[in-house]
């Protein structure tokens, strides 16, 4: 899509998705860049300064004011309604542009999404998407990303498909159409992503419990994962980010632990999932257990700050890291 670009949160998953936007817009448009986070936005100029015009802005109200679309990735929905709604800083402090596209990318909670969304539609801002991604670091990296999208508002039937074809060629410059799933109304992409990490957050910890029982039980650890691989115990955790070092190589257990996904974010996604779930009625018995253990690892210094796979070495009680 023609014009210029505003891309905000340049951390693990921002930095290569913005990377791969610069590298696949039009090369005669400006990618305006933002993070509070000043040296990232540094380092990202001088890795993408051959691509195209790169501008480091002073606020998102700046990034946004000349750009027909917005992309941002942030940790928490306080940031994101920083972003947006910040009445000096925000992109609704920016020129109202009702043909603006807003993609906002983050894993928060569909409520919080809705009501940024909807502010900004109502007072012209823009057309806010939330389109959560799954994939991690390696497929933001590879732009192979998949999209979960919560478009649709309700006065919007006739204008879905032009809307859906414009989602559709932004995404395509940081994923892979045949994961992008279309999930319905605002707030209905984030619905289906904190779902699948219900799962994802729950499965790390019950893979690294099930691998130090059977490690401690005397079985080598790639052929244990090679065993759960082949039989009823495989995942997508298990065979990507293994908590195991060295049993799978492009793991980040297998690379220092190399973010990834931080452990203190598995406590807000999975305290997504059990909000999630007690809103609709659904007792979260998995991730309630799940939760206390992550508590403990996001204040243990082994595993701050690093990838959440390192749960191992909370719960084998490793010291010499
Ligand atoms: P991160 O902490 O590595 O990066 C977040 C970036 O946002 C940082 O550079 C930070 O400085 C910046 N930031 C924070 N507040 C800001 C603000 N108000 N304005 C501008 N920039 C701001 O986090 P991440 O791992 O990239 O994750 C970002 C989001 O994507 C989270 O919601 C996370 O749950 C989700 N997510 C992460 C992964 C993953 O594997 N890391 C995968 C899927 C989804």
């Amino acid at each position: 899509m023609d014009g210029n670009y505003a891309f905000v949160g340049l951390g693990a998953m921002g930095f290569a998705m913005a990377g791969n936007i610069r590298k696949k817009m039009s090369s005669k448009s400006t990618l305006y860049i933002y993070d509070v986070h000043r040296p990232s936005c540094e380092r990202f100029v001088s890795e993408y300064n051959g691509a195209g015009p790169i501008e480091i802005s002073q606020s998102v109200k700046d990034a946004a004011s000349d750009s027909k679309v917005v992309i941002s990735i942030v940790p928490t929905a306080d940031n994101v309604r920083q972003v947006y709604l910040d009445q000096q800083s925000g992109l609704i402090a920016a020129p109202a542009d009702a043909d603006r596209l807003i993609l906002e990318c983050s894993t928060i909670d569909s409520a919080s999404t809705r009501k940024v969304g909807e502010a900004l539609r109502s007072s012209g801002h823009g057309h806010y998407v939330d389109s959560p991604v799954s994939g991690g670091v390696p497929a933001a990296e590879a732009g192979t990303l998949s999209f979960m999208i919560g478009s649709k508002g309700p006065s919007e039937e006739d204008t879905a498909e032009i809307m859906a074809a414009r989602i559709n060629d932004v995404l395509v410059m940081m994923g892979q159409p045949k994961k992008f799933f279309w999930c319905g109304k605002l707030g209905a992409g984030l619905a289906a992503k904190i779902s699948n990490n219900y799962i994802s957050c729950t499965f790390l910890l019950v893979i690294a419990e099930a691998m130090a029982m059977g490690i401690r039980n005397g079985i080598e650890p790639k052929l244990l994962q090679d065993v759960i691989h082949n039989s009823s115990g495989q995942s997508f955790m298990g065979d990507h980010v293994n908590p195991v070092p060295g049993v799978v190589p492009h793991a980040p257990s297998s690379n220092n632990w190399r973010l990834g996904f931080k452990t203190q974010m598995m406590i807000k996604d999975i305290g997504l999932g059990v909000d999630a779930a007690k809103q609709v009625g659904i007792q979260p018995t998995m991730a309630e257990a799940a939760i206390e253990v992550w508590k403990k690892a996001a204040e243990d210094p082994r595993c701050v700050d690093r990838d959440g796979s390192s749960i191992w070495l909370h719960i084998n009680d490793i010291r010499d890291e």
